[in-house]
């Protein structure tokens, strides 16, 4: 067995740590720097020139990474092996102007982010995190509802004793986006002189909320403008069940790949690879890979030029898409597992099941397959042996059943680079929800899948 890997308990131990840290991309892409540079990565501009061992890493507005350690043969000759996950979740962002009065409450006004069940996100406790950008540039980081003596944050819904016309909605309607509202304050403005006979209708107070606000963060009003704020399910990732084999928490979807590649990259860094070997943990995939951040900008690309310049002196277009195209890549996202409860959505004997380990998706997509990248049966071979001579366990899967639904990845987008791209990520069980779970076994061997792939 030419593979080591971080015993089972230790990696699980480490990845709980990581989610818990990690509730928003910012806040993964500053754990994962940390990581890295503790692990002797530096960030891409300080090298003139890159040799085989290498360790570096370039990241794009504080959200998405790329990190790799430079292989023996040149980028351009020989591409680039890449694990590729995602480090967004879906949650309520706070609309730029969020602060508003009704009926004696000051809410924060929110915005979905990502494919979410509404109903999922009422009555419980929520965590703010996020940055403000006054007009200077400097920046306050918000992080309200994680530490012991913190407030939380929480969405109210209608007692069952006068919910009966709730009840009759369907579960899209019954409660609207447009209520997806956090409470941030209560305390009733003082009345006004002529209000104090005590019969007009009570009144939170906003301008108190800004006054905190501006004692607390140094930040008016005006600068929500400019603001990336976050409303995140609070508490800390917990173990499941008497055996303790599942781990609970928000954004599994896709923490647990990205920290399974940076894991692995950080092990591969143990010897010179002859292939770069490299991670990208990406922003924006919960809305389609869109924007700056997400896997349809040019940052991988660009980053990919960035390396080939720093070892040929030279980028020319065709030496940039010569390396893409003999890249090859693990598309590291989650998949579902099938649930019990629901087995009329499960693609009977194609489904994902807990403890059979990571599971590789040919294929992702609707019932027609569209916008899916169907990997080549070649790359699903090479990958086999990789897992097999690795001593990985793991499963071969389709999301559900046709005409049930469906799902993407940011397979797609890279493959269109003329990269072998598989899909192969960890089985979840009620994949979006504000605490997704997922099996440590299997969280274990998707780090040894792609440790074993980056290490062959
Ligand atoms: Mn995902
Ligand atoms: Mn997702």
């Amino acid at each position: 067995m030419k593979n080591k890997y971080m015993p089972m308990a230790d990696y699980c131990k480490e990845y709980m740590r990581y989610l818990g840290i990690a509730k928003t991309e910012r806040r993964s892409f500053a754990e994962s720097v940390r990581l890295l540079e503790k692990a002797g990565f530096k960030e891409i501009s300080t090298f003139k020139r890159l040799k085989a061992g290498d360790r570096i890493w370039r990241g794009y507005e504080d959200r998405t990474i790329m990190a790799a350690v430079i292989g023996k043969k040149n980028v351009s000759e020989a591409g680039l092996k890449v694990v590729g996950g995602h480090t967004d979740a879906p949650r309520l962002d706070l609309k730029p102007r969020p602060l508003y009065e009704k009926g004696g409450y000051v809410f924060f006004d929110c915005h979905i982010y990502g494919g979410i069940k509404k109903y999922q996100w009422l009555v419980r406790p929520l965590a703010l995190y996020g940055t403000i950008v006054r007009k200077d540039g400097s920046k306050v980081q918000v992080e309200v509802g994680d530490k012991p003596n913190d407030p939380v944050f929480l969405i109210s819904d209608i007692l069952p004793h006068l919910g009966y016309d709730q009840a009759k909605k369907t579960r899209d309607e019954f409660f609207p986006a447009e209520d997806l509202d956090v409470i941030a304050w209560t305390t009733y403005a003082k009345p006004k002189k002529d209000d104090e006979k005590g019969d007009s209708e009570p009144k939170a107070d906003k301008s108190a909320l800004v006054e905190f606000l501006k004692k607390q963060y140094k930040v008016d009003e005006e600068d929500l403008l400019s603001a990336e704020l976050e409303i995140v399910p609070a508490g800390m990732p917990r173990e499941v069940g008497f055996d303790r084999s599942l781990i609970a928490g928000y954004g599994h979807d896709d923490r647990v790949c990205s920290f399974a590649g940076l894991q692995a990259l950080i092990d591969a860094a143990g010897s010179v690879p002859d292939v770069t070997a490299s991670i990208l943990m990406c922003d924006k995939e919960e809305i389609g890979s869109m924007g700056s951040t997400g896997m349809q900008s040019s940052f991988f690309e660009n980053t990919v030029a960035e390396i080939i310049e720093r070892q040929e002196k030279d980028a020319r277009d065709i030496m940039v898409r010569r390396a893409l195209e003999r890249s090859s890549m693990l598309s590291a996202d989650v998949t579902a597992v099938a649930d019990p409860h629901f087995p009329d959505v499960n693609s009977t004997g194609n489904e994902a099941r807990f403890h059979k380990g990571v599971a590789a998706s040919k294929y992702t997509g609707g019932t027609s397959k569209s916008g899916s990248s169907d990997c080549g049966p070649e790359f699903v071979a090479e990958i086999r042996r990789i897992m097999d001579e690795g001593d990985v366990v793991w499963q071969m899967a389709e999301l559900g059943k046709m005409e049930k639904g469906g799902g993407g990845t940011i397979a797609q987008y890279m493959s269109r680079f003329g990269m072998k791209v598989l899909d192969m990520g960890t089985p979840l069980l009620n994949m979006h929800a504000p605490c997704e779970l997922a099996a440590k076994d299997d969280i274990w061997n998707t780090y040894k899948a792609y440790s074993a792939y980056l290490r062959d």
